[in-house]
């Protein structure tokens, strides 16, 4: 392919060096600039100077044109020739020249606002039954004086007179690529595309305002530590007339000196003294739902475990409840008095008290060695 439109607009051959484009450039653009030369197409003329010399004075617009011509070097930051080799890549290059991709969105868009998020503490059966919280914060919210307008009472927003209500405005700029136009949030409304002239005293003409607000969560029985509520429209202000953000309530649930909770199952530890556990007992239980009888057997062990049906935890979602287990701990007697011994020793005087045989294990073989020294 042969390209060399480019370089007979500058006036220059096609093996010009850097210096040798740039200087016929300068000489080119100051005869046809639009100020200077009032003949008819010399403006169009200057336009084509432009456009040669964005790409023939970079190297890798000017090696892209000379491969695949003006669709090659003009084909966007994409196209061809341009793989951002020393620039950083694509993003870069949009943050150097595109005053940092933010204006490519439209900045009178409305936006949601910001979510907020907030921990409350729940006591253990709070959350297994359920509750009903208020909870209190400061957020940003529509100012009350200009009901969000940003201007004073009896006032209102004109359209900006800088950017005529786009919010944004082009600014061409001298960049190491050639003239580029680029597009940044208007200076003058900050990209509301409206023009404040006379600011709400409250809100300085931003129509937010800090305020403390309120709400009641309802927390839903069978709740666990991490979860969160989602409250719709709780969180801060919009912007451009946008929806409220959302509010999150963190479930933190404060440890039981009772029980201990695994989802829907809730363990119980028992005591019991020797006595209880050998002749058997009833005994009263304690669980969320209130005390119930537990019937002990005759010679319950240490370790044994009673399910206790129903007196769990509910789930979350669905009419299920969960169980209780309680876990048995024979305790043994300490501080016996001199009564209480002698009954000891009449008992193990009375039969055979000895316990199941058990494999030799470690400490017996540590008595064993010993017993040989
Ligand atoms: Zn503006
Ligand atoms: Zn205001």
């Amino acid at each position: 392919m042969n390209n060399t439109e480019f370089y007979d607009r500058l006036g220059v051959s096609k093996d010009a060096s850097q210096d040798e484009i740039k200087k016929a450039y300068r000489k080119m653009s100051k005869k046809y600039h639009p100020d200077i030369n009032k003949e008819a197409g010399a403006e169009q003329k200057y336009k084509d100077i432009q456009e040669a010399y964005e790409t023939l004075s970079d190297a890798q617009k000017r090696a892209s044109y000379d491969q695949f011509g003006a669709a090659g070097a003009q084909g966007g930051f994409g196209g061809g020739g341009f793989d951002g080799a020393g620039f950083g890549g694509f993003e870069d290059i949009f943050s150097s020249f595109f005053g940092g991709g933010g204006a490519s969105r439209n900045p009178n868009a409305p936006r949601q606002g910001d979510d907020l998020q907030y921990r409350i503490n729940l006591k253990f059966e709070e959350a297994i039954f359920g509750a009903e919280k208020e909870v209190s914060y400061n957020r940003e919210a529509t100012c009350r004086t200009c009901t969000g307008s940003g201007a004073k009472p009896g006032t209102s927003p004109v359209t900006c007179g800088r950017c005529h209500g786009a919010g944004v405005i082009n600014v061409d700029t001298q960049t190491p690529l050639g003239m580029m136009r680029r597009q940044v949030t208007c200076d003058v409304c900050h990209g509301r595309g409206k023009e404040i002239k006379d600011p709400c005293h409250t809100c300085h003409g931003t129509g937010h305002e800090k305020q403390a607000h309120t709400v009641t969560v309802k927390v839903p029985a069978g709740v666990e530590t991490g979860q969160k509520i989602r409250l719709s429209g709780q969180g801060e202000a919009g912007f451009n007339g946008g929806p409220y953000g959302d509010l999150f309530v963190v479930i933190q649930v404060q440890a039981s000196d009772k029980f201990e909770r695994d989802g829907m199952t809730i363990h119980y530890r028992l005591n019991l003294n020797f006595v209880q556990a050998a002749l058997g007992d009833t005994v009263h239980v304690p669980t969320v739902h209130g005390d119930v009888d537990l019937v002990i057997p005759e010679g319950t062990q240490t370790g044994k475990k009673f399910r206790l049906k129903g007196k769990g935890a509910p789930s979350l979602r669905g009419s299920m409840v969960g169980d209780q287990y309680v876990t048995i701990n024979v305790v043994t007697p300490t501080n016996l008095n001199d009564k209480q011994k002698a009954a000891l020793k009449d008992f193990a005087a009375a039969g055979n008290i000895a316990v199941h045989p058990q494999k030799k294990g470690f400490f017996d073989k540590v008595k064993d060695a010993f017993d040989d020294l």
